[in-house]
């Protein structure tokens, strides 16, 4: 998951953020003032910081140096009418800006592009609007998170990590429930319908007398 830095005075900003970016699948870090985001920046890995100009302690234009000596991209957050302010922070090489009060899903459009254009957007595993993290065995769909039974889980990613190709139900039920297993391909049935609903997809296609195969 990416790691994004949230360095703004006002909690309830901060909390917005945070809930939002969590929501969708980012790992975040807060800061309360400049001091202490310097301080995050000094000691973990952060892909992107989310940056308030009006900041106690260390003034965000103060910072935004010491962030992007480190290669991390930054968004700056502005006052309505700070014209002056936006430009000078894109001069200075803030990689966007948006401008307070904002809307979610444009800060959301403005990270993800901005996490691309610096090749730090981690790829994930995925199809349509369904995004697995492997790592975490998280599974989101419209960055929603989805539970699924570790069964299902493991049935999904192997038909993402052989997208195209049909699996049949014997070969499913041996990657996922191990050779020994004494059940019958009657369990794969039931468990890719669990995961159709779940996931309210119609790209796992039944192909007719071999098993199932993940639509492209
Ligand atoms: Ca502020």
């Amino acid at each position: 998951m990416e790691k994004i830095l949230i360095i703004e005075d006002e909690q309830s900003i901060r909390e917005l953020i945070k809930l939002n970016l969590s929501v969708v699948g980012y790992e975040t870090y807060e800061a309360s003032d400049g001091e202490e985001g310097l301080k995050v920046l000094n000691s973990r890995e952060v892909d992107l910081v989310i940056l308030d100009l009006m900041l106690p302690k260390i003034e965000g234009y103060d910072l935004l140096p010491l962030i992007l000596e480190k290669k991390v991209p930054v968004i700056l957050l502005t006052a309505k009418d700070g014209i002056k302010d936006k430009v000078k922070g894109l001069n200075m090489g803030a990689d966007d800006y948006i401008t307070k009060p904002f809307d979610v899903l444009e800060l959301l459009a403005r990270i993800k592009a901005v996490l691309r254009r610096a090749g730090k957007e981690i790829k994930r595993k995925g199809f349509d609007d369904v995004e697995i993290y492997d790592e975490q065995r998280k599974v989101f769909k419209a960055g929603l998170e989805i539970e699924l039974t570790p069964k299902e889980y493991d049935l999904l990613k192997i038909l993402v990590d052989n997208k195209g190709i049909a699996m049949s139900r014997d070969k499913l039920l041996e990657l996922v429930w191990d050779y020994d297993y004494e059940g019958n391909t009657r369990t794969v049935d039931v468990h890719v319908q669990r995961l159709r609903n779940k996931l309210k997809t119609d790209k796992i296609k039944t192909v007719y007398k071999v098993g199932y195969r993940l639509e492209d």
